[in-house]
């Protein structure tokens, strides 16, 4: 067996970026992977700028609390002033350009409109310090500097990022293209009435929110039945035009299960028994394009037939590499030391166990009571999976390490 790491790593060795590249409006690049590292053409703020509604002042006119300094002009958001004569205030507003000579603002909450002696004007209740409320130019962003990585993904942050730095236009990796098929004569669809021996297609469902979640392309080629032709066809055209093909089922060595010779028969394939529980076996390999307009090959990865297995294999798995073809640099999920709130003796002596679980009120761990690799329920009651070592039994109180669906799923 190998082991889950080995696995992984084999995984990600193989696995390079799409190489066609595409600038997109960034009203349009959430979610993609970015191609090229992007410098900022502007400084962020790009002047100094007022924090707060107020009174720009000269910090060395203000000797005492109680001054009045008559207002010398009124500066809002989107106009610039003129330097502020010395024993003047500027009536400013957030957002607006301090004026030179100004060193500092007052918020208005510390100033009151009144007269001191001869001059009426504002009159300051506080004894600014040098740089109060101000946003200096260039303290988010400095001009020039790499605001945004190549091979990072563009989440919202990301957008509004580009976006203050003026950029209107990203460029992104391609979205990967998967072809999806489901073995098992067992399998209807959901809609469908269920006939004695059949199960509904879940798989089915899951795979492919799971491809669409990460961006992905899909192209669904729904269930296939259990025979070496129609398995041999349907590898073929899920991997004309596609970049990878997923398949769930059938990869197991009994005589019903066609995966492993129609792979071999269409292009090239490991089966791979990994230390993990669940989703031992998982193939992968390479299918031959045949199709006129496509040459080359198309990746294979063959998952498990039973749900929960197939979910932790996806997740686990074909995740990372799938962000490897993506471009993405970053594909290992944050993994969590946290405290058991539960039990674990039936450790598997041999295989690293992917076990259910939720995140209580206190930031400890619970376990699902039925860790079976059919049992869904398990996945939607969980917020993760507890990083089992092979062997280790858990008592409340002991540390796991534990990695959150919100990071898988994002
Ligand atoms: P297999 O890997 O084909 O031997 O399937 C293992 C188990 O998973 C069997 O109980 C199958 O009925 C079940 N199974 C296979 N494919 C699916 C699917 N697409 N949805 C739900 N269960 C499945
Ligand atoms: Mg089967």
């Amino acid at each position: 067996m190998l082991s889950f790491e080995e696995a992984l790593e084999k995984l990600l060795a193989a696995a390079q970026p799409v190489e066609e590249i595409r600038s997109l409006p960034i009203t349009a690049a959430a979610g993609r992977i970015l191609a090229v590292s992007q410098q900022s053409t502007v400084a962020v703020p790009p002047l100094d700028n007022s924090a707060m509604d107020g009174y720009a002042v000269r910090v060395a006119d203000i000797t005492a609390a109680g001054v009045c300094l008559p207002v010398s002009q009124r500066i809002p958001a989107g106009t610039v002033g003129t330097t502020l004569q010395p024993g003047t205030a500027a009536r400013i507003f957030t957002g607006a350009p301090v004026p030179a000579g100004a060193d500092a603002v007052i918020m208005q909450e510390r100033c009151e409109h009144g007269e001191v002696g001869n001059t009426s004007g504002v009159v300051i209740n506080h004894l600014p310090r040098e740089g109060e409320n101000i946003r200096r130019a260039g303290e988010d962003i400095s001009l020039g500097a790499e605001i945004l990585k190549a091979g990072v993904k563009l989440r919202p942050q990301e957008i509004a990022l580009a976006a203050s730095a003026g950029l209107p236009e990203l460029p992104v990796y391609r979205r990967v293209r998967v072809g999806v098929f489901f073995t098992g004569d067992e399998l209807v669809q959901p809609g469908e009435p269920l006939p004695p021996g059949a199960i509904y297609n879940s798989n089915r469902y899951a795979l492919r929110a799971l491809l669409e979640g990460m961006g992905c392309e899909v192209r669904d080629l729904g269930a296939v039945a259990d025979t070496l032709e129609a398995t041999r066809d349907a590898l073929r055209r899920a991997a004309a035009d596609n970049d990878l093909v997923l398949t769930s089922g059938g990869v197991s060595v009994g005589e019903e299960d066609h995966v492993k010779p129609a792979v071999e028969a269409e292009g090239r394939l490991d089966m791979w028994k990994i230390a993990i529980k669940p989703g031992k076996p998982l193939a992968f390999g390479e299918i031959r394009k045949q199709d006129g307009n496509t040459s080359g090959k198309a990746w294979f990865l063959g998952l498990p037939g039973n749900p929960v297995a197939a979910f932790v294999t996806f997740l686990t798995m074909v995740r990372p590499f799938i962000l490897r073809l993506q471009g993405a640099t970053s594909v290992a999920p944050r993994v969590l030391t946290l405290p058991s709130a539960s039990v674990w003796s039936k450790a598997d002596g041999a295989r690293l166990e992917f076990l259910r679980a939720s995140l209580n009120a206190q930031g400890a761990v619970e376990l699902y009571k039925n860790q079976g690799s059919a049992v869904v329920t398990s996945l939607c009651w969980s917020d993760g999976l507890v990083l089992n070592p092979p062997g280790n039994t858990i008592a409340v109180g002991d540390t796991v390490r534990f990695v959150s669906f919100a990071e898988l799923l994002s």
